[in-house]
């Protein structure tokens, strides 16, 4: 089972290569973003609780996401192939909690990719995908510096943590989608 985790900053290009990479690879995808998402549009109780937090452009809180994941492998883990994980984890208590349910469900997480793309270039492209996309959470320079922020103080440690488990690729994510998705593929191997 070819599991994957991409990662990196919010408007990085996890969403965009995640595409392309389900289509080569045929895996799941599993974006707690949109998981999320979906939960607001239904209105959900989980949905109305996470608003608050998207809303700021905070973190959801770990056991939110955690609980999420974790009904989404159950319902699907004999049915795919492989997962993607894209915009999870985001904290270390998140990436602990991975281990453990792969673990439990002998699946092992297998390469996180990492993009790495400058401060700037993210904002500029954040505030672009405003203009067209729909989400609010792109359409306010405020909200997407607190996002960059939680990922600086909370996200950037779990890049950390992988490479001391040898499991950290990291990409340069500015220049045309297609190399970059070259260089990820390289990178699976
Ligand atoms: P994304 O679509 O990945 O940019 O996520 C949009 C928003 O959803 C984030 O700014 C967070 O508020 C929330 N979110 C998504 N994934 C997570 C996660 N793994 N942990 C906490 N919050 C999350």
């Amino acid at each position: 089972m070819l599991n994957l985790i991409l990662f990196g900053p919010p408007g990085s290009g996890k969403g965009t290569q995640a595409e392309k990479l389900i289509e080569k690879y045929g895996l799941q995808h599993l974006s707690t973003g949109d998981i999320l998402r979906n939960e607001i549009k239904e209105q959900t109780a989980l949905g109305m609780e996470a608003k608050k937090f998207m809303d700021q452009g905070l973190l959801v809180p770990d056991e939110v996401v955690i609980g999420m994941i974790s009904s989404k492998i159950d319902a699907t883990v004999n049915s795919v192939k492989g997962y993607i994980f894209d915009g999870f984890p985001r904290t270390i208590p998140q990436a602990e909690a991975l281990d453990k349910l792969m673990e439990l469900k002998q699946i092992p997480v297998g390469n996180v990719l990492s993009l790495l793309v400058g401060e700037e270039e993210l904002v500029k492209r954040l505030l672009g995908r405003g203009a067209t996309s729909g989400r609010t959470d792109d359409q306010d320079e405020n909200i997407i510096r607190n996002r960059v922020v939680e990922y600086r103080n909370k996200t950037a440690p779990v890049a950390d943590y992988y490479r001391a488990q040898g499991k950290l690729s990291e990409i340069v994510g500015e220049g045309s989608i297609d190399d970059i998705f070259n260089k990820l593929c390289a990178a699976v191997g």
